[in-house]
């Protein structure tokens, strides 16, 4: 029986590049780019099947390039915190991990040195790291499989872009119960000090020296608020779960009260996958109706945004917004602007308004602003820019550079439902600059919440 037929029946596998293990191969090589986790890991899971099945170990493959479109030294920090983790459990899952830092990053070097027999990796629907598993699958020689490990329904289901949340929800909520279930982390049965060949280094991983030696951007520090990996990231899930979540349907939108997960930077970076928090927020004893907000925005959200980015080769600038969106903003191009701030001024907190400053403020000192003020953030910038693409290209480059969980289909997806409606529809009647775009206004968040406090919280921050 072939090897896809066997292991690659899944709809979370693609076959990227088919045929039969290399007879003569010596591994699996599983090249970990986004799921950097050795918990609850279905690509890892996959790589660990077919070894066991070949009797073959497996490598981790981690190629570390300093280069990751908008990505700073805050973003490596966490990055390789995680990393140091996820190498020791996989060493307890008898998996080694090769870290491959630039300039000795490229995979197909590493699968000439060791030799594999299949190569898995995962996915992720961002047009870069796409790219890159394009090229590997022309140049490598032997089968290359990719699965889709940082959603609970596979992206694959949905082949069109999709128009709004209610148009994917019935879909999602249809199926999601054959996708929402314990993994198996299966411990792989061969390991790489059982062979005789040369075993890829295991060296501990220090993150100062790793980043020291990186010619990375710096252009926003590391921040203490959040420390990367695996643990972390259960721990902040723990307390979120313990302490959070019961109120998270009245509260997850007051951001003096700070109530929500604080789990997306662990999603982003895949230190936590989306199976692991699903299910245990479903075991908890929270009440239903915060259990199912919470796993609206977790599944239905996320992976909407995932859809839209996969979908929609313009996910990160206006022209991925829909026709009657672009039209409108356009009719509204000349309206005169009360307020005109630079790049700098936004970055610099330096507008009139103090709500916007705080939440900006709260973005560059903790590394991650509160969800409900991302959207008074992003229209505020499309009512202050000349222009709706400027706004686009402003908050896109706030967002990538502040925010921990930035550089991910939320963002751009997120930016573009606040200044392009994307998923969200006209409301009438037109206003000025905003056109049939949903306004929002500092009077509305001051009747929501409690904006002193909120600015208070911000002004303490280290
Ligand atoms: P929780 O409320 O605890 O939600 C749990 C998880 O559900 C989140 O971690 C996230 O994965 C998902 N989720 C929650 N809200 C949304 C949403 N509106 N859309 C999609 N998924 C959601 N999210 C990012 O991960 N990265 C970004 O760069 C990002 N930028 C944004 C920019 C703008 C302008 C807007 C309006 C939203 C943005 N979001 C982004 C979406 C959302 O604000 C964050 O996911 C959320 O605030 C993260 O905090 P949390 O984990 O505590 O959220």
């Amino acid at each position: 029986m072939s090897i896809a037929h066997h292991f690659g029946s899944e709809t979370r596998v693609t076959i990227r590049r088919a045929g039969e293990p290399d007879a003569q191969g010596k591994c699996i090589v599983y090249w970990m780019q986004r799921a950097q986790r050795a918990v609850d890991n279905p690509a890892l899971d996959k790589a660990i099947e077919i070894a066991n099945a070949l009797r073959l170990p497996v490598v981790v493959f981690f190629g570390l390039h300093p280069h990751y479109p908008n990505a700073n030294e805050r973003h490596y920090q966490f990055l390789v915190e995680g990393l140091q983790e996820t190498r020791e459990r996989c060493q307890k899952r008898n998996v080694a991990f090769a870290l491959r830092p630039y300039p000795n990053h490229d995979l197909i070097k590493f699968c000439d040195e060791v030799k594999p027999a299949l190569v898995i990796g995962d996915e992720n629907p961002m047009r870069e790291p796409e790219s890159w598993r394009r090229s590997a699958t022309e140049k490598l020689r032997v089968p290359f499989w990719t699965i889709d490990a940082d959603v609970i329904v596979p992206t694959k289901l949905f082949e069109k872009e999709e128009y709004a949340a209610r148009t994917i929800r019935p879909k999602i909520h249809r199926v999601w119960d054959e996708y929402l279930k314990p993994l198996a982390n299966p411990v792989a049965e061969v390991s790489w000090l059982d062979s005789k060949e040369q075993l890829p280094p295991q060296e501990l991983i220090d993150v100062t020296a790793t980043l020291a030696a990186l010619p990375l951007n710096r252009s926003a520090a590391p921040v203490k608020s959040f420390r990367g990996g695996t643990a972390a990231g259960l721990q902040t899930l723990q307390s979120f779960i313990d302490e959070r979540l019961a109120h998270y349907d009245t509260a997850r939108n007051l951001p003096h009260l700070r109530g929500t997960s604080d789990m997306s930077p662990y999603l982003h970076f895949g230190h936590v996958g989306p199976h692991t928090i699903a299910l245990a927020v479903r075991e908890s004893n929270a009440p239903s109706s915060a259990k199912d907000a919470f796993i609206e925005e977790m599944i239905v959200r996320r992976e909407i945004a995932i859809n839209y980015v996969a979908r929609n080769a313009q996910y990160d600038t206006l022209a991925g917004c829909h026709a009657w969106a672009r039209k409108s903003l356009d009719e509204h191009r000349d309206d005169p602007r009360e307020h005109l701030y630079s790049l700098k001024q936004f970055e610099q907190a330096e507008t009139h308004d103090p709500l916007w400053n705080a939440a900006q403020l709260e973005m560059v000192k903790r590394g991650k602003m509160h969800g409900y003020l991302r959207m008074y953030w992003a229209k505020k910038i499309l009512e202050w820019t000349p222009s709706p693409e400027d706004a686009f290209a402003i908050a896109v480059e706030l967002n990538d550079r502040y925010e921990l969980d930035g550089r991910d289909p939320n963002g751009y997806t997120g930016i573009a439902w606040a200044i392009g409606a994307k998923h969200d529809r006209p409301w009438a009647p037109a206003r000025k600059i905003f056109g049939m775009i949903r306004f929002m206004a500092a009077s509305g968040c001051a009747r929501k919440f409690d904006v002193n406090a909120y600015i208070s919280m911000v002004k303490q921050l280290p």
